[in-house]
């Protein structure tokens, strides 16, 4: 689709530190940092420093299960240092459905406020 285009995106600049971001977590795999329009007191956004074709969710195969898993891991090492272990949100906005706008996949971690969806 002409949305998931595999080309660059900001990220890429984020990921090279040409585009300065306030980093939370990094290690050889994943870069975790605060959104510049959070939605939320703790607002990171977690990617994989390296796409291999991870446009968004939907474009995910079986070779791409270790960094989904470690993004996954990584999310609970940003909610442990941001101090909102007590309560948390992950989410992945896939396609324009969904209001994604940076085709580079990334988890939204979210935090520091109660949550309003479900209503319950
Ligand atoms: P999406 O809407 O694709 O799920 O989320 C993309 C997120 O990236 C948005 O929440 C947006 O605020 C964030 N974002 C876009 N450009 C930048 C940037 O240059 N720096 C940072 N830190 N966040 C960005």
């Amino acid at each position: 689709a002409a949305f998931d285009t595999d080309g660059p995106t900001i990220f890429d600049k984020i990921i090279s530190k040409e585009i300065p971001s306030a980093v939370v977590y990094e290690d050889d795999t994943a870069l975790a940092f605060r959104d510049i329009s959070p939605q939320a007191p703790v607002h990171v956004l977690v990617i994989p420093k390296f796409r291999d074709g991870l446009t968004h969710l939907g474009k995910a195969e079986e070779r791409h299960e270790n960094i989904l898993g470690h993004l996954m891991y990584v999310a609970r090492i940003v909610a442990e240092k941001e101090g909102i272990l007590d309560g948390f949100r992950v989410v992945v906005n896939s396609g324009p459905s969904a209001c994604q706008s940076v085709y580079h996949l990334h988890l939204h971690v979210l935090g520091g406020r109660q949550m309003k969806w479900p209503p319950g």
